[in-house]
């Protein structure tokens, strides 16, 4: 497959932000696997994961989609079905948010990848190198058994 050219498009696609054609989730989006990610992308070999513990990040951006699925789906219970009874809002925003949790999980994942990432998307991948995890610098790596005197 040809790369997706937009960066947009790419993370609505939820490809790897490398080289845009790698898929960033291994399951379809509505199994029990939904959020289950290669530890690098299939087609260029960049890790999904920049640094470790990265992705606690979205779970504030995957609360904000909660929050906006909640409004919207009180907002249509209100405007279009005629305000009904309050077990009608907890029912029915409560199946919505379910239903809605694969794709905000895997979007606000997406959203963190591309935004805080840091892997630009590179046409030209197969010349360099994947940007691997972030590392401390040798210089400041301890080495078990040395003792500076
Ligand atoms: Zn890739």
């Amino acid at each position: 497959m040809a790369p997706i050219a937009s960066n947009t498009s790419a993370l609505l696609a939820l490809r790897c932000p490398r080289c845009h054609e790698g898929k960033i989730f291994t399951s379809r989006a509505f199994s029990f696997s939904f959020a289950d990610m290669p530890a690098v992308c299939p087609v260029c070999g960049q890790p999904t994961e920049p640094e470790p513990g990265f992705y606690y990040g979205a779970m504030f951006v995957s609360y904000a989609f909660s929050v906006a699925i909640f409004a919207v789906t009180a907002a249509a219970l209100y405007f279009l079905f005629g305000d009904p009874a309050i077990w009608v809002y907890v029912v029915v925003v409560g199946l919505n948010a379910m239903l809605f949790t694969p794709l905000s999980v895997r979007y606000s994942r997406m959203l963190m990848l591309y935004l805080f990432g840091g892997v630009p998307y590179t046409p030209d991948w197969v010349r360099y190198e994947p940007r691997a995890r972030r590392t401390a610098p040798a210089s400041i790596r301890t080495e078990p058994g040395l003792k500076s005197s």
